[in-house]
């Protein structure tokens, strides 16, 4: 490793003590950026890695609100810009009792990257507060997402800041979040927030986009293999928004998913996943995945087992962080696993890619796979901002584009330093160059 990376990962290591995952996700992407430091020397003289590792601000607040027994429940809210060198910062919130600062540091620090390689012009960004929304009444999620939007709207905006949804945020919590922010700025402002449902100016396809968009990429990958996922037996963890339509387009291209999984287990159902079955408990009754079985005969319920323990072809993490280990990656490829893509935010583990990447598995990360979901964000900004509705097809049309787009961008770059199939190396150097190109001409700011 270079000196100057080298003294760049101890300094950021000393000044952000405790965050793991943010010093993960760093340090993958700085290890990527070896080869151009010797040849843009600028990257070191200009301080390139060193600004763009600081976000340019970080919003902590206290989030109160009272639950449906009249206790005043207090929790903590969160917003990092991290940089805003290609556009106003875009992003989603995660409501989840595992959030923290390191979390939203990693998940901001990822979207600069991932947000570059749509070429839509969005800065990186990301928010949430460590609230739980399961068990909790729909009015308690009202109560709360309007508690936190009393606080965020000082700092979001059309041009600044438009947060998304992430997990345990949807389409109901962000028309909370919207009516909220209505009502304190009077003023309609549809494009302050994305992933609103249709009727509130949302985009089609944008439920389906983060999903869609993953086996999209997958679909390219496996094409320049001359193969395809027709026939493929597949695997997806969750059964939340990314994981249900990444297993609906798998089956629309001829895929057959075994199984799928939440946090209390995993389910495996050997003649396809009925995803109806999925929908109807997930997005509409909230309910866990263990009740799948008792709706469709000869499936089964695993509360020990991840989905990465049955046989597959193709596995699409798209749960959550570091959920596929080491371990893991073993038993995918002794089952005889070709291919995973990541439709989560950094779910597989460093060592598990090195492996993956040892035994000549294709392995799409996340930044590159996933970044289907943020990019309809930005078409729905574009579409609220002309006030205009496109159709499910055009937004489909210019989806399936952006990924294509992006798998050229990764491959070219992984072609151009001799690493073919690194499609780690290629998003990060793809979506790297345009944001150091942007920190440079803006001069020291
Ligand atoms: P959802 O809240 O809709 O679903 C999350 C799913 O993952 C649920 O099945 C949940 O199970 C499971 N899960 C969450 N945390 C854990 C955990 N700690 N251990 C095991 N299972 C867990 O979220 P999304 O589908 O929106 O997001 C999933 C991933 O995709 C995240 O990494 C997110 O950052 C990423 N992503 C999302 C985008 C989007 O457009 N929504 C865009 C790009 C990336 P349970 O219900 O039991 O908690």
């Amino acid at each position: 490793m270079s000196t100057y990376l080298k003294r760049s990962l101890e300094t950021l290591a000393s000044r952000n003590p405790a965050q793991d995952l943010f010093m993960q996700a760093v340090t993958e992407v700085f290890e990527s950026l070896e080869p151009l430091l010797a040849e843009i020397p600028d990257i070191e003289a200009k301080a390139i890695l060193e600004r763009i590792s600081e976000p340019e601000r970080q919003i902590m607040f206290r989030v109160s609100w009272v639950d449906d027994r009249g206790r005043i429940q207090v929790n903590r809210g969160y917003r990092v810009g991290f940089s805003s060198a290609l556009g106003p910062y875009k992003g989603g919130m995660r409501f989840h009792p595992s959030v923290k600062l390191d979390v939203i540091k990693f998940l901001a620090f990822e979207q600069i990257f991932k947000n570059s390689l749509t070429g839509l012009g969005i800065g990186g960004g990301k928010g949430g507060s460590d609230f739980d929304p399961k068990g909790k009444s729909d009015g308690e999620v009202m109560r709360f997402c309007q508690a936190f939007m009393s606080e965020l709207y000082h700092f979001v905006g059309e041009d600044t800041d438009v947060p998304a949804g992430d997990i345990g945020v949807g389409a109901r919590e962000i028309g909370y979040l919207a009516g909220q922010y209505k009502r304190l700025t009077k003023s309609f402002a549809q494009g302050v927030l994305t992933g609103k449902q249709v009727g509130l100016g949302g985009s089609l396809a944008r439920k389906e986009a983060t999903g869609f968009g993953a086996v999209y990429f997958a679909a390219e990958m496996l094409a320049t293999r001359d193969d395809s996922l027709k026939g493929k037996n597949c695997v997806v963890s969750g059964s939340g928004n990314v994981a249900i339509y990444c297993a609906r387009k798998i089956q629309e291209l001829g895929g057959k998913v075994l199984a799928m999984s939440d946090s209390s287990g995993s389910i495996h159902d050997p003649a396809g996943i009925d995803l109806d079955i999925v929908s109807a408990l997930k997005e509409v009754e909230r309910a866990r995945i263990d009740e799948y079985p008792k709706r469709r005969h000869g499936s089964k319920f695993f509360p020990e087992q991840k989905v990465w323990d049955f046989p597959c072809d193709v596995a699409f993490p798209c749960a959550t962080q570091n959920e596929l280990s080491l371990d893991d990656a073993k038993a995918l490829l002794e089952n005889g696993c070709i291919a995973v893509i990541e439709g989560a935010n950094m779910p597989t583990q460093p060592e598990a890619i090195s492996l993956l990447r040892q035994k000549d598995a294709l392995f799409a990360p996340g930044k590159a796979a996933n970044a289907g979901g943020v990019a309809v964000s930005a078409l729905e900004m574009q579409q609220n901002a002309a006030l205009q509705n496109w159709t499910f097809a055009q937004v489909d049309e210019r989806l399936k584009t952006i990924m294509a787009e992006i798998h050229k961008d990764c491959t070219f770059y992984a072609n151009k330093y001799r690493r073919p199939d690194d499609y780690v190396f290629g998003a990060n150097v793809a979506g790297f160059l345009k944001v150091a190109e942007a920190v440079n001409c803006y001069g020291v700011i």
